[in-house]
Formats: structure tokens, C-alpha cells, sequence
């Protein structure tokens, strides 16, 4: 079965990717590339190997479609626990599902990641949300003998719901959004990619100009080996914020450099994940939860098993946030920790108005001083970027514990 994901470098068609509007296509993290680029028309181009290769990700070349996405290589919250963590079940509760899933049948499908085949005689299960399109979930029989029938996907309505009640708007009814969610393993016969864990994209060349987006979530269970109901949930989360990252893109990399999505994106995601939704106890597998809670013990433990050593971050200053991604080597604990403390300390919903206030304030600027930076955080925070994380390495004593 061919899979063409080359590794950012190899031979990766010189493919150049418009820089111009939002980055959405970079789903999910996004970063502004260093590198030769052209003006052609008003627009920048950069090589698409070569931003792949500064973003750390993978390229994959769509033949039949002619179109190339950029992808995680490294993904999230998988990587291999060196920490057992006992299962902790005390603070679940029995959530009552309200299902809504209307069995469609098995169907052919293309996936943006199929390699323009299709997926087939895969499981369609439609959710209606009440507004708007239906949401499509499609699941191989191999997933549903290995999982359980309907493990995490029947649970996809009350995980929206529980990210709405937070984000304070419904991206399924905005006319454009669209979202189809895919469940299967390396066992099932499929075009799908058996390297990828899961992800959440946005087709290339789609963006969202205030009417949403397509959005297509894939899980493949073969490579998640914990109750992968959490990494949904942080899938799921992206695709709030791809209905919400309107053309803010290049502000957000030009305010904030190349790891502007890190702390922000994969920090609220791996945030909801363990904090918005109530997992009903999983008697479907034996599949065990990943036990990541948003104290302060939890998240260093996090940082560790995700490698995040002081070493890291030693004598390197960090002057805003997104500075932590490339000094943390892109550790989903680190970026946990930070969000969380700014949840903690300032409250959820203001974080989130300083970053639209970010993307508002400076669409039009081509320089920001650190003045006008500085000016940002005090007006919502009170305090600079650079104080505030001086603070949160205080409060997780500069991973401590976490260093060697
Ligand atoms: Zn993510």
C-alpha cells in the first residue's frame, strides 16, 4: 500500500505553498519559515520541504489531487510512557450519553489523506448536532472488534459539547465547517496512513474566512496504545480552533516567531483533554487512561516522560511565549504547564481575549516593539510575557523534579 509521507528533505516535490491569509493549512501547529522564498503576485511562496523541515514535519504529496500537506511527524501525548501511572479512576464519573448516531451504512470515501483512493466499504455513522451539516464518522470493522463498538466515537457529541460550553461558540453551525472524523487501524485494509496517531486538518488551500472550514480528524488506533478518548478530545479541540483562526495567521507568527501555534494550540488542546470532559468509565477494552491531570505534580511528570529535562531550558532566555516550543524541543508537558498556569492565574476566557485582542491589534503592524508587546500583557494580565513565565518556572520550580 503506498503511503507517499516522506520525511521533510527527501524527495519531496518542490512544491510551494502560499504564505498569504491564514496558516490553517498548516494544521495543526503553524510556523513562518526562514528560507528562500518568492514574491510572485502579491503573494509569498516558500518550498514546502523546506517549511516542512523547519516546522519538524512530515510532507505528504497527494498525486491524484496535486496538492501537498503538511503534517505533525512528532505527535502529541503518545510518546512512550517511561512512567507507569497507576488507573486512577476516582475521579470519573458515568456520563449519560446522548449517542445521536444514525448508522448510514457502509460507503466509499476519499480521505484527505488517502492518496486520492478510496477509503472503502467503510462504517458511516452520522451526528446530528441539531445546526448545521451533520457531522460524518467513519469507522472500520477491524477498529470496532478491536476497540468495542462505538469506543470514543459514540462519545463525539458530549466531547463537542463539553469544548462548547468553554469556547463559547458552535463551530459545526457556521455555514462552511464541515467534519468528518475517521476511526480505524493498520489491520483494516484502508489507504490511510499507518504511521499517522491522529491528527486534525484542514485541507490544502481551504481557509477560513469567518464561515469555518473543513476540518478531518484521524485516529488510528494501531498506534495509540492508552485510552485514546483524551487524544480525541485534543483532536477535537483543534477543530474549534480552525473554525476560529480566521486570517490571523501570519499576526500571530510575525508577534509571536515560529512556535506561536505551540503554546497556545497544542497548551489548550492538551488542556481540554484533560480537563473539560468527564469520562465515563471505559468497559469496552482494556485500554488504560494516560492518568494527566492539570496539577502540578501530574504536568511534571508529564514533562518528564515527554523529555522535557531543565537541560532544555537552561540559560536560554525566554523572552515570550512562543519561545517554549523549540526551547522545551516541542514537549506537549511544557506547553500543558503554561496554559494551564495562565488558565489558573488569569482565568481560561482571558486568555483567550489576549490572543484575539494579539490578533486584531496587530494584523496591520509590520513591526511591534516590545513597548506595544509588553503593553498587551499588562492590559490583560498585568504583567509582561517575560515576568509571567519567569513566574511559571518558579511555580513548577523550573521542572525540577523533572530535570536529570
Ligand atoms: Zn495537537
Amino acid at each position: 500500500m503506498a503511503h507517499p509521507v516522506r520525511k521533510g528533505g527527501s524527495n519531496t516535490p518542490e512544491t510551494w505553498l502560499s504564505l498569504t491569509g491564514t496558516m490553517a493549512q498548516f494544521a495543526p501547529e503553524y510556523s513562518p519559515v526562514k528560507t528562500e522564498n518568492i514574491l510572485y503576485k502579491g503573494t509569498t511562496y516558500v518550498p514546502i520541504r523546506a517549511a516542512a523541515e523547519i516546522l519538524d514535519k512530515d510532507v505528504i504529496w497527494d498525486t491524484a489531487t496535486m496538492t501537498a500537506t503538511i503534517r505533525d511527524k512528532k505527535l502529541p501525548v503518545e510518546d512512550t510512557p517511561t512512567v507507569e501511572i497507576p488507573n486512577d479512576t476516582t475521579n470519573q464519573q458515568q456520563t449519560e450519553l446522548t449517542v445521536g448516531l444514525t448508522y448510514k451504512g457502509k460507503t466509499d470515501v476519499l480521505s484527505l489523506r488517502s492518496n486520492g483512493q478510496l477509503v472503502k466499504k467503510i462504517n458511516h455513522y452520522e451526528l446530528d448536532m441539531g445546526e448545521g451539516k451533520p457531522i460524518s464518522i467513519y469507522v472500520t470493522d477491524d477498529y470496532e472488534r478491536t476497540y468495542g463498538n462505538g469506543f470514543a466515537y459514540e462519545e463525539i457529541k458530549e466531547m463537542i459539547l463539553s469544548i462548547e460550553k468553554k469556547r463559547g461558540f458552535k463551530p459545526y453551525a457556521l455555514s462552511s465547517s464541515k467534519l468528518d472524523v475517521f476511526f480505524y487501524t493498520n489491520e483494516s485494509d484502508t489507504p490511510l496512513p499507518a504511521n499517522n496517531q491522529a491528527s486534525a486538518e484542514v485541507g490544502t488551500g481551504q481557509f477560513n474566512r469567518g464561515n469555518g472550514v473543513p476540518v478531518e480528524i484521524l485516529m488510528n488506533g494501531s498506534n495509540m496504545h492508552r485510552d485514546h478518548r483524551q487524544i480525541l478530545v485534543h483532536e477535537l479541540y483543534h477543530y474549534f480552533d480552525h473554525q476560529w483562526v480566521l486570517n490571523n495567521g501570519e499576526t500571530y507568527t510575525k508577534y509571536w516567531g515560529q512556535d506561536a501555534y505551540f503554546w497556545y494550540m497544542e497548551g489548550s488542546a492538551e488542556y481540554a483533554a484533560y480537563s473539560f470532559y468527564n469520562y465515563p468509565a471505559n468497559s469496552k477494552n482494556m485500554l488504560r487512561p494516560y492518568n494527566i491531570t492539570n496539577d502540578k505534580e501530574s504536568m511534571l511528570r508529564y514533562i518528564k516522560q515527554q523529555e522535557g529535562l531543565k537541560s532544555n531550558i537552561k540559560n536560554i532566555q525566554l523572552n515570550h511565549f512562543g519561545d517554549i516550543m523549540l526551547v522545551s524541543n516541542s514537549n506537549y508537558g511544557v506547553t500543558l504547564s503554561l496554559f494551564s498556569y495562565l488558565s489558573q492565574q488569569f482565568g481560561y476566557d482571558k486568555v483567550y481575549d489576549y490572543i484575539s485582542y494579539v490578533g486584531q491589534q496587530f494584523s496591520n503592524t509590520s513591526t511591534i516593539t516590545t513597548a506595544q508587546r509588553d503593553d498587551a500583557a499588562k492590559q490583560h494580565f498585568g504583567k509582561t510575557e517575560k515576568q509571567i513565565l519567569n513566574d511559571w518556572l518558579v511555580y513548577f520550580d523550573y521542572f525540577s523534579s523533572a530535570a536529570n
